[in-house]
């Protein structure tokens, strides 16, 4: 087993990847101790994952992640009644300017 200092710099990217990147999930405290104990140990490892998680501005205009969450569907009242808009950015500008999808 290898050993790496790993700076604050450093623990803010791990927690990020652990905790807040698409790929991560927003999960709870537990779970992400969970996952970062696997692969990093540091000093206070479980405080500066749950101070991170308690800062998470997702997860506090979110709240935590409900284990079901059923899919709703819109009642269509009338045509065009609701229209929704998914966008991406940003995006290297294409040879108009142009960022967003
Ligand atoms: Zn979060």
């Amino acid at each position: 087993m290898s050993c790496y200092y790993l700076s604050h710099q450093d623990k803010e990217k791990v927690l990020y990847n652990l905790h807040s990147s698409l790929l991560a999930g927003h999960f709870e405290i537990k779970k992400i101790i969970e996952k970062a104990i696997e692969r990093y140990y540091w000093f206070y490892i479980g405080k500066d994952i749950k101070e991170y998680i308690q800062s998470c501005d997702s997860c506090q205009k979110f709240g935590k992640l409900q284990k079901i969450q059923l899919i709703q569907s819109i009642p269509v009242v009338q045509p065009f009644y609701q229209i929704g808009i998914d966008y991406v950015d940003p995006l290297n500008p294409t040879p108009t300017s142009v960022i967003f999808i």
